[in-house]
């Protein structure tokens, strides 16, 4: 969306040349790609692909929050004692909270046909959600149908 060299303004950095544009129907809000995630705007990879501006972004619907100390199965680190753009949980299992930046690490590095939930290694409802909120995996493009084929690890 929008052309190369167009004057749409990043609503992240406030510079102009701003390519993306949420796609909230009747927002108008552009940002740049490299400003995308520090902004905390959400880019879903699945087919069709949509990107989202802080406000309209998708967010877990699932309602609940950490037991105080919990930590991320994946760095051992504390997780925030809430749900935030930073802070994701299982919706299969709502035990186990991630930092998002952990579970980007990890899809990246299990790939989509390994990539589950390390408490309760739900697949399905996990990866549909992780998708929802804009973690990626290795290939580029998926549809949910890909979600349902099993198979073995690719890296
Ligand atoms: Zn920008
Ligand atoms: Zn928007
Ligand atoms: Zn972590
Ligand atoms: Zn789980």
């Amino acid at each position: 969306m929008g052309l190369p060299g167009s004057f749409q303004h990043c609503c992240i950095c406030g510079q102009s040349g701003a390519t993306i544009l949420c796609c909230k129907e009747g927002c108008n809000r552009w940002f740049h790609l490299p400003c995308a995630k520090e902004g905390g705007c959400v880019t879903q990879y699945i087919v069709p692909f949509r990107s989202y501006c802080p406000e309209h972004r998708p967010v877990q619907v699932v309602q609940v929050t950490p037991e105080p100390g919990t930590e991320c199965p994946i760095c051992m680190e504390p997780v925030e004692d809430r749900k935030t753009f930073n802070t994701i949980v299982c919706p299969a299992c709502k035990r186990a909270w991630f930092h998002r930046d952990c579970l980007q690490g990890q899809a990246m590095c299990a790939g989509l046909l390994s990539f589950c939930c390390p408490l309760c290694r739900d697949r399905e409802t996990f990866l549909v959600e992780v998708f929802f909120i804009g973690i990626r995996t290795p290939l580029r493009l998926v549809s949910f149908s890909v979600i349902h084929k099993t198979g073995g690890c690719k890296c």
